[in-house]
């Protein structure tokens, strides 16, 4: 090795630990600001619930102490959503397969918004709808796979919970569930798109979750599946977020070997990919 080669190096590694420290401090500084909100929410009104303690009518009272209430929830939420990531980095994920039916899960994260009441149900139940391919098929169509029914539950979930927060309020939301055979389907798939080896030869089910939102610029198509990466890192940006759920998705189907993966065009929308194999095969 040269000397020449050498300083190149190192200035090459010294810039990447520069990046690293910087994206480092925007993610502590995202952390905080995240952590701080609900915070903030919380102390607030437990203030005004000491100051003014006899001067509150008993509506003002449960409307503060229901404030509290959700503040704790996104406070909760937020460390869960640490916690999973770092059992998920640290390999202590460990599948439980049983045969699940996607399109009956579907209908039920719909029906049972998690953490929501009725009346926000029913909005999502208008926007969200879930569509079996091919439509033209008259035989039965079959969504079942072999896999970790609370892990696809958390998938659905987060790229469900983006699709909506990304997107208008009023906008729909289509999930499409359909069978994907790579000699079909390969020439479509994005050039980055490597489907591991020992599921090549396996049918696969695909399932779509596509929204007419704000859309995502082609330089983070990849770059959002890696952990503390957002499209707008900004504190004063109007959507909040640590930039962990596609981080989790992804181990999610990895653990299953399968592919994920998204399509999109800013101001237009995004079209989310997973590809799960049905059956798991002896090498997994
Ligand atoms: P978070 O939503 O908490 O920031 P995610 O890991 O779920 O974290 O998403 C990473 C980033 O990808 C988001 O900050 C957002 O910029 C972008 N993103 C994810 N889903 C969508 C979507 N459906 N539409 C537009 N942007 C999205």
């Amino acid at each position: 090795m040269n000397e020449r080669q050498t300083s190149k190096e190192m200035t090459t590694s010294s810039h990447m630990q520069r990046e690293a420290d910087f994206l480092n401090a925007e993610w502590l500084a995202t952390l905080s600001h995240e952590l701080r909100s609900p915070l903030t929410t919380i102390q607030g009104f437990a203030t005004m619930l000491l100051r003014y303690d006899t001067k509150l009518s008993s509506d003002e009272r449960h409307e503060y102490l229901q404030s509290i209430s959700e503040g704790c929830s996104h406070l909760a939420g937020l460390l869960d959503t640490l916690f999973e990531l770092a059992q998920f980095e640290s390999g202590h994920v460990k599948l439980h397969p049983t045969t699940v039916d996607l399109v009956p899960l579907l209908q039920e994260i719909i029906t049972t918004w998690p953490h929501m009441g009725p009346e926000y149900t029913s909005v999502i139940e208008t926007r969200i709808a879930v569509q079996q391919e091919p439509e033209s098929s008259t035989a039965q169509q079959i969504s079942r796979i072999e896999a970790d029914r609370s892990l696809l539950r958390l998938l659905i979930v987060q790229l469900l919970e983006n699709a909506l927060k990304y997107s208008p309020d009023d906008s729909p939301i289509e999930v499409v569930v359909a069978p994907f055979t790579l000699t079909h389907h390969q020439a479509n798939l994005p050039a980055h798109i490597s489907i591991q080896i020992h599921t090549q030869n396996q049918p696969l089910l695909e399932l779509r979750i596509q929204d007419h939102g704000r859309g995502i610029p082609a330089e983070y198509h990849t770059r959002i599946f890696d952990r503390f990466q957002r499209v707008d890192l900004q504190l004063t940006r109007d959507v909040n977020g640590l930039g962990l759920g596609l981080t989790i998705c992804r181990h999610i189907v990895m653990l299953h070997h399968g592919s994920i993966w998204v399509e999109s065009t800013p101001e237009v929308g995004s079209t989310f990919h997973v590809l799960l194999p049905i059956q798991r095969s002896n090498e997994q």
